[in-house]
This record gives structure tokens, sequence and C-alpha cells, in this order.
């Protein structure tokens, strides 16, 4: 998306906590992964990945931030964040410190459909987990 448009407002931030959560688990926000938005640690890399999602679905770019390995941080903006629709979560799994979540994530920008296949690459360090990149 070349140009801003009013896409970017419907997504920012004011969910409502008993919809159904934007990461597709069938649970409501406030259960999923509203819980992680509002400051608790997600325990696996999973939780965080879906997460991540959700706060890109509701236009969170401080909740990517925060949870995004220093070593490849970006100056996030989600001026051009799309509209997502849908994530799918194909497999996920740890070994030591290191997590991975193999998904696709749907979306839309105009009347078009898209499609990201990703593989991402995360690391248990201080306690917690950061998202450090992704493999296409
Ligand atoms: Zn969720």
């Amino acid at each position: 998306m070349s140009q801003r448009d009013d896409n970017n407002n419907e997504n920012s931030g004011d969910a409502n906590p008993d919809n159904t959560c934007p990461c597709g688990s069938g649970a409501a926000y406030r259960k999923c992964c509203g819980l992680f938005h509002g400051g608790a640690t997600p325990a696996t890399p999973e939780q965080l990945m879906r997460s991540r999602y959700s706060a890109f679905a509701l236009g969170m770019a401080d909740y990517l931030k925060q949870t995004w390995h220093p070593s490849t941080k970006p100056s996030l903006q989600l001026d051009d964040n799309p509209q997502w629709l849908k994530l799918e979560v194909l497999e996920s799994w740890q070994r030591g410190k290191k997590g991975f979540v193999h998904f696709r994530a749907f979306y839309k920008v105009g009347d078009e459909l898209g499609m990201l296949a990703e593989k991402s690459d995360f690391v248990f360090e201080n306690d917690r987990w950061y998202y450090v990149k992704g493999d296409y």
C-alpha cells in the first residue's frame, strides 16, 4: 500500500476485549493475546507469535517492538500495515533456547488478498521469548 488510507484507523487499537481473538485461537481476546498485550509474558514461541500477529492486526507497534530481539529490531512503522484476516500456525517447536513457528497469515490490501508464509525464529533471553527473524 503506497498511500495512507482509512484502513489503518480501522486497525488501530480499540479491540473489544470480548471479541474473538484475531489470532484465531477461538478464545476471547481478553483471555488470549489480550493478556500478553496487557503485560503477561508468553510462555512459548507460539504464544508470542500469535500475540504478535494480533498486535499487527490491531496496529500495536509498541508491542511488536518490545517483543522484537534488539539485534534485528527495525524502526517499525505500521503505516503500510495491511488488513490482517487470518493466522494459521502450521507447526511450532522449541529446541533449548531457540523456538520456531511455521505459519501462514492472510491479509488484504485494498481489494487484493495476499498470503505470507514464514518460518519465524525466536530466542529465549532474559526470561522471555523474542522474535528474531523470519525466513520466507
Ligand atoms: Zn490470541
